[in-house]
């Protein structure tokens, strides 16, 4: 008879084919960017169920995103047409977060345990630099954090640290003090940090392998998307979780063992099944401790793993794949891979280079423009960068030309300090030990609480043994003024009065408007929204509609988990992670930055800043491996692209209130010169009929390739054509630039009173010259063009 699934397995090539049936202990998919990995996991899972060689609930898939989950799970449910209830397809975090919410007892913290966001952390850690003068020693709260995360993805804490380091350094020691103390601050608060959801979850599975069993007996086939980029922690989460099941006989609670699990008996139930997805060449996250290795050594920790190549290509256009391959052939550590595709060669890609990034904005607009009026859906686009700020002047140019946007990952409307403080309020209720919420609601809105009552709180709370937020209860007993008494009591019945909402009596379920109602309450007793309203400052006004706002979260949230509680709302709020977002962004544009793009497609992506010191980014250049980050980051970024890939860039950027020369990336020139359409090159920007003009008028009127909507093709034809401009000369002027791709005025003597000639603005008088070196900035009143503010060295302009 046909197989079950065989309608899952139309399609796939050969490889594809190999991978989605394999039934074994280990599997690994190596294989470049659109090469239908994630694809194959899906296909695998959908397979796997189809043929009733699983339930849902023995599978345990891991992605990047929360939303490249919810894409993952929709999917299986529609190749199977079925629910797939009780299936775990999740981010690490996410994951770890449902082990700990119900094993957290095990270890000491309770169930309602707040997940620290690094904003969180970080105010932690910098009261305690405080506490023990560590600036002192030079430690910042910001290389504290950092130091403190990496070797948390290490699996290693303060102890195991202080073994190994070198104890008579000063700062060495007091690190260490930071470390142990900032552990313990957690654990005090009930509390997890991001590193800590994985770390910890490790340290539970191996310090009782009793818990770790029940999961391992549960997962039966594991699946995780993105290898390349889990880092230690993560690898040994999977390796504890792929572990065979012992027999009872293994004494697992000897004293000595707690860390270390030895298997003693035969395994009475074998290992889950492993599957791992990954590419080499978009590893992007060593920064963050991802380790290459756990990809590279697969073989070694799985013996007998299945390895499968995938070669073809399924996502991009020839011309697109071609120049992808062309950058990334520069990383020397790579094993070369041949990705190719048949879908033919496409359009060429575009280059673009504006004098200022509102010039390359606008070219990205008046392009977006163009395709949308080719019928190409605002969501099949994508606007990459390197920076968040350099989304600024992108949104500004969007927002005039009204073109739908929605900048993934970096809405931070979370990070907003009206709902932190919201959330801090909620945070009180739901994990009353969190002293770090109740800390920062304290004086918010005002209420006269200075840090000489927070300070008393304190020590009243160390005195009777009880917690910050108990001790609001005892206002009467903590040496202070009637009125700040008044003022705590009201705090405390506000938080009691939530409580009795937010967290009925055991046995008792809240009802679904729980969270809505707690948190309305939060904000309207405690004066919160009355201050706000009651404020003149406008930018209250955006706070008030903020808050709002997440109030009709909450209500979204019920609709969505009619049981859900605070603590799944808090927790779905923690781990809103880079990509995702509450919002359907359908019908918008998505803006991103090149590290939030990984395993998204998009038909039209452009690449924006592609300029030295923003990719490779500067601070890339001296970390080892760092270029080469840059790189498959790069890489990365064009392989998003289906159709059409538009590269720009800009010859002036303004960032940190500076405006400096920016010199054209060196992967620009990896990139096969005839794969690029130069609409206008480097070195357009310095001859004459430049970019100023364009940049003084504002809106491109059809520029000088000419546009190429309102032509009546169709987009999705193939057939919108690309304006042709004298190619080869372009591109002969561009590669004749480098490197002198800028025009270069030296030390052109400039001061007050010297006139000068602009190749656009005409003649005039220099006003003043501020800044220095390469910065020089000439304040010019043009005679007819009024007044502007040029950087010297590359202006293209004469002293008369
Ligand atoms: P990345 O490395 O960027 O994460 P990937 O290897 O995970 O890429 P997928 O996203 O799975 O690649 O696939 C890329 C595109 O190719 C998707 O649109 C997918 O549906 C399509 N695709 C993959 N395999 C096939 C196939 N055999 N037939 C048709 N389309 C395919
Ligand atoms: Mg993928």
């Amino acid at each position: 008879g046909e197989r079950p699934d065989a309608d899952l397995l139309e399609g796939l090539n050969p490889p594809q084919l190999a991978a989605v049936t394999y039934r074994g202990p280990a599997l690994l998919i190596v294989a470049g960017a659109g090469s239908g990995k994630t694809r194959v996991l899906t296909h695998r899972i959908a397979s796997l169920l189809r043929g009733r060689e699983a339930w849902p609930s023995q599978i345990l898939a891991i992605t990047f995103t929360n939303k490249a989950a919810g894409e993952m799970r929709e999917r299986v449910q529609q190749l199977i047409g079925d629910s797939a209830q009780g299936m775990w397809i999740s981010t690490f975090h996410s994951a770890c977060v449902r082990i700990l919410r119900r094993e957290a007892q095990q270890f000491g913290f309770t169930k309602n345990f707040t997940i620290y966001d690094s904003g969180d952390s970080r105010a932690l850690i910098k009261r305690l630099v405080k506490e023990h003068e560590a600036d002192a020693f030079g430690l910042t709260p910001a290389g504290v954090q950092s130091r403190i995360s990496k070797l948390k993805n290490e699996l290693a804490d303060a102890d195991s640290y202080a073994r190994q380091a070198n104890m008579s350094d000063p700062a060495e020691r007091v690190f260490v003090e930071l470390f142990s103390a900032y552990q313990a601050a957690l654990q005090r608060a009930n509390a997890f940090d991001f590193d800590d959801l994985i770390g910890q979850t490790v340290y539970l599975f191996r310090a009782f392998p009793h818990v770790a069993d029940v999961y391992r007996k549960r997962f039966r086939h594991i699946l995780v998307d993105e290898y390349q980029d889990t880092n230690h922690a993560q690898y040994a989460l999977i390796h504890e979780l792929t572990r065979p099941v012992q027999g009872s006989s293994g004494d697992s609670f000897s004293a000595g063992g707690m860390m270390i699990f030895e298997p003693e008996t035969a395994p009475e139930v074998e290992g889950a099944s492993l599957t791992v997805v990954g590419d080499s060449d978009q590893s992007i996250y060593a920064f963050r401790g991802a380790d290459i290795r756990n990809i590279t050594e697969f073989e070694r920790d799985y013996p007998g793993a299945q390895v499968v190549l995938l070669e073809q290509n399924y996502r991009s256009t020839q011309n697109i794949l071609s120049a992808a391959n062309a950058v990334i052939a520069n990383n020397f550590d790579r094993k070369d891979k041949k990705l190719w595709t048949d879908v033919g060669a496409g359009d060429a890609i575009v280059g673009f280079t504006g004098y200022s990034q509102h010039d390359e904005a606008q070219f990205v607009a008046d392009e977006i423009e163009a395709l949308h009026r080719a019928s190409m859906p605002y969501s099949q686009m994508a606007v990459f960068y390197r920076t968040n700020s350099q989304s600024r002047a992108l949104e500004e140019i969007f927002i005039r030309a009204a073109i739908p946007y929605k900048i993934m990952g970096g809405t931070k409307f979370y990070d907003r300090a009206e709902i932190k403080d919201a959330l801090a309020y909620a945070v009180a209720v739901a994990n009353p030990a969190d002293e770090l919420a109740v800390r920062r609601i304290l004086n918010r809105p005002r209420r006269g609480i200075g840090d000489v009552t927070e300070t008393s709180i304190a020590r009243y709370a160390a005195e009777q043994q009880i917690t910050f937020r108990d001790a609001l209860a005892n206002a009467s007993a903590l040496g202070v003024g009637p009125k700040i008494q008044a003022a705590i009591a009201q705090l405390d019945a506000v938080l009691a009065e939530a409580t009795e909402i937010m967290l009925p009596a055991s046995g008792e379920i809240a009802p679904p408007t729980a969270v809505t109602q707690g948190l309305s309450v939060l904000l309207n007793k405690s004066g919160y929204m009355d201050a706000l309203r009651m404020s003149r400052d406008p930018q209250d006004e955006a706070r008030l509609e903020n808050l709002d706002e997440l109030i009709a979260v909450t209500r979204e949230f019920a609709r969505n988990n009619p049981e859900g509680t605070i603590l799944d709302f808090l927790t779905e709020v923690a781990l809103v992670a880079d990509a995702d977002d509450l919002d359907d962004e359908s019908g918008t544009v998505s803006l991103m930055t090149m590290h939030t793009a990984k395993g998204l497609e998009y038909d039209a992506v452009f690449v924006t800043g592609v300029e030295e010191d923003l990719i490779p980014h500067r601070i890339s250049a001296n970390e080892p491996g760092g270029p080469q980050e840059e790189r498959r980051l790069f890489y990365v970024a064009l392989t998003r692209a289906r159709k059409r890939l538009h590269l720009s860039l800009a010859m002036t950027r303004a960032q940190f209130g500076e405006v400096s020369a920016a010199m054209p990336s060196r992967f620009l020139q990896e990139i096969p010169h005839d794969l690029i359409d130069w609409r206008q090159s480097p070195g357009d920007v310095n001859s004459r009929g430049g970019m100023q003009s364009r940049a003084l008028n504002g809106r491109r009127s059809g520029g000088s390739g000419g546009g190429f909507g309102g032509s009546g093709k169709r987009y999705g034809d193939d057939l919108v054509p690309l304006p042709r401009r004298e190619k080869t000369g372009d591109i002969a002027k561009f590669a004749n630039r480098i490197p002198a791709k800028v025009r270069d005025n030296g030390d052109l003597e400039l001061g007050p009173g010297d006139r000068i000639r602009h190749d656009d603005f005409g003649e005039g008088r220099v006003d003043a010259v501020t800044g220095e070196g390469a910065k020089r900035v000439a304040h010019v009143r043009f005679d007819s063009a009024g007044a502007k503010k040029l950087l010297i060295k590359i202006a293209p302009i004469v002293k008369l």
